[in-house]
């Protein structure tokens, strides 16, 4: 289920990922990801508050988190950094 203007999805490459589902709970300042012992989870009832920071993406490797702007069909995916 998404939220109503934000999705975030996570590649099931990094989702039993222990060290990532650590750095994007770290990383998110709106708390939308949450280590669920060792596993990323997406909190859906803060996915509306992205503030659209990026912090994520620069905390999962290239394409493996991807920010959906529902409400003008784009979004943002990136990764600088493994
Ligand atoms: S873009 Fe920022 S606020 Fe939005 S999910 Fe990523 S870290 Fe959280």
């Amino acid at each position: 289920m998404a939220g109503l203007f934000i999705d975030v999805e996570v590649d099931d490459s990094i989702r039993e990922d222990a060290e990532l589902a650590r750095r994007l709970e770290e990383a998110c300042p709106v708390d939308i990801y949450a280590d669920a012992g060792g596993r990323v989870e997406i909190v859906e009832a803060n996915l509306d508050e992205c503030v659209l920071c990026e912090l994520c993406l620069g905390a999962a490797p290239a394409g493996t988190v991807r920010v959906r702007k529902l409400y003008d069909g784009t979004e943002l995916k990136g990764g600088a950094s493994a």
